[in-house]
């Protein structure tokens, strides 16, 4: 590419271009600004190239022959990036007439490229640096063969089409916007619906399965974080403090200080354990506007947080009631398959490496209790403790990072956490953080791709629309309508004076699970002809079978 680059646009400069994941990148430094008719020159050029079939010859160097030379053709990226080796020999690789500074390996020929598209150009900074010159990316892909090739650029297009960022516009969803400030998400009434849902399901379960629910404020005194260690270890997350009457506040960018601060409310005796807290708690951190994208990276986010205090003979059968609870949520949501990782003791540690090793070897029997394949990541730990993280697969396929579990010994110990033992003395519990989903705003833009924002029924916004055929048919279906909405189905009637045609496409656009329709036969039989989003045609149903027929579906939550 960089060759075809160079036989076109004479006057561009070369910087660097890596393979990466899925393909490569070349970043350029040009005057113009490439279009995507550029893109497809630049493909005729390298097919041109390819055709000739020359070989990739690789030579070694001297760096101070390599320097002199990349100086003579003007390329000052290079002289930059030769100037930043430490080795004294480079290798450089030539093509018919082309070369260019790289460590290889390459194919033994321009031929031996099967098949390659160019997907796309985006602005990118000289090293990732803001201080440096926006330099311009095309980003390509390559593959054995054009069926491969083919396969792989319908996966794009569908991801494309699953945008969270698309479909949050498309469906009204939510907006970020520049006024409100970066990274910080207003949630319309169909996001918010859909929230409330996800919400009250949470709550409920965690209810359940014996936590207490918590609130805590958004802000708290300084004086907290140096106590927790945030301002030590978490600083470069958090914002400047704000003052008020004199004393330091800052917004919270973690709840789990509060959750220690009710446990300490109290006495606690070793009967009470295992205690465990949840809130569903919105934190505040600091991400550079670079890496901020759409619901997934955000500034604001509300974590479903728990906080588990117990003994350390308990952490074993907490862990495992703690992965019943996130497999049983994961799957709620469709997802069936997971990517599961134990990360071990880091070199930077608190606690006693005995505690460390009970509690990494409590979430390894856990881990195998339940049947999980796992891999371990060693080392990679956080420095208060070991931790099992959850990857979820979405229906494209794609990884996401939702739940965690992490054992803590250094916040009871912070805090001077206690519990009276059997033996009358005070004892220091273990606490477990958790979150299931991560964050609700994440998980919800991960939910939005993977259901395509067509939500199952239970989480739609709206789950059945009414059409009329004609305006004598609007009495029957307003009393269908309030009737459903009586009952608690979230529905909407369409009597607008349009064909019946329009009215069932603009449900289907906005993914509405049902819609009905009524007309003369249905007003004159009492019922109604119901259809699914996919357009098929599930006949006459009475009110009555509707009602119980929809939260049949609800309840199962599918
Ligand atoms: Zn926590």
């Amino acid at each position: 590419m960089a060759h075809a680059v160079k036989k076109l646009f004479p006057d561009v400069k070369l910087a660097i271009g890596p393979a990466i994941q899925d393909g490569f990148y070349y970043d350029f430094d040009i005057a113009k600004t490439f279009t995507p008719e550029d893109l497809a020159l630049i493909e005729k050029e390298m097919a041109a190239i390819i055709k000739q079939d020359s070989p990739f010859v690789k030579k070694n160097l001297s760096k101070k022959d390599a320097l002199s030379m990349f100086e003579k053709m003007g390329e000052l990226y290079k002289v930059e990036l030769l100037n930043d080796l430490p080795d004294e020999t480079v290798t450089i690789y030539e093509e018919g007439g082309f070369f260019d500074l790289c460590r290889g390996p390459h194919l033994a020929s321009t031929g031996n490229i099967a098949a390659f598209k160019l997907l796309s150009v985006a602005g990118a900074y000289w090293r990732g640096n803001e201080k440096n010159k926006m330099l311009q990316r095309i980003y390509g892909t390559a593959f054995n063969n054009s069926k491969d090739l083919k396969k792989y650029l319908d996966f794009l297009e569908e991801v494309k089409k699953r945008d969270h960022r698309r479909l949050g516009k498309e469906l009204d969803l939510f907006s970020i916007n520049d006024e409100i400030g970066s990274g910080l998400v207003l949630w319309h009434p169909n996001g918010a619906i859909i929230r409330k849902t996800i919400e009250d399901f949470w709550r409920n379960e965690h209810l359940k399965a014996d936590y207490k629910l918590l609130y805590t404020p958004h802000i708290a005194k300084l004086e907290l974080w140096r106590q927790s260690g945030h301002l030590d270890y978490y600083r470069e997350n958090m914002y400047s403090p704000m003052e008020i009457e004199g004393v330091d506040y800052e917004l919270k960018p973690m709840n789990c200080p509060f959750h220690l601060s009710v446990y300490k409310s109290n006495l606690r005796s070793y009967r009470n354990l295992p205690i465990r807290y949840a809130e569903l708690g919105t934190v505040y951190r600091y991400e550079r506007s670079g890496v901020l994208h759409g619901l997934l990276r955000v500034r604001g986010f509300t974590q479903d947080d728990a906080h588990i205090f117990c003994r350390k003979d308990q952490v074993e059968e907490e862990i495992m009631r703690v992965l019943d609870f996130t497999l049983f949520m994961l799957r709620t949501f469709g997802f069936e398959s997971y990517d599961v990782y134990l990360s071990t003791r880091p070199e930077k540690f608190v606690g006693s490496p005995e505690n460390w090793e009970i509690s990494t070897n409590a979430l390894k029997m856990a881990l195998e209790a339940k049947g999980l394949r796992y891999m371990i990541d060693p080392g990679e730990g956080v420095f208060y403790g070991p931790k099992i993280d959850v990857k979820v697969k979405d229906s494209l396929g794609r990884s996401w990072q939702c739940s965690t579990i992490q054992v803590d010994f250094n916040n009871p110990e912070r805090f001077d956490i206690t519990y009276r033992g059997t033996d009358g003395r005070e004892h220091r519990p273990i606490m477990i953080h958790r979150a299931l989903m991560g964050s609700l705003e994440r998980f919800f833009g991960v939910l939005i791709e993977h259901y395509a924002g067509a939500f199952p029924l239970w989480l739609s916004p709206v789950q059945l629309s009414a059409l009329t055929i004609a305006e004598r048919h609007d009495a029957y279906a307003e009393k269908i309508v309030s009737e459903l909405s009586r009952q608690g189905i979230r529905v909407e009637l369409d009597a607008d004076s349009e064909k019946i045609g329009n009215k069932i496409r603009k449900s289907s656009v906005r993914k509405i699970p049902y819609s009905v329709i009524i007309g003369d036969k249905e007003v004159d039989d009492n019922k109604v002809t119901v259809r699914r989003r996919n357009g098929e045609n599930i006949g006459p149903f009475t009110l009555d079978e509707l009602t119980s027929f929809l939260f049949e579906e609800i309840n199962s939550r599918r």
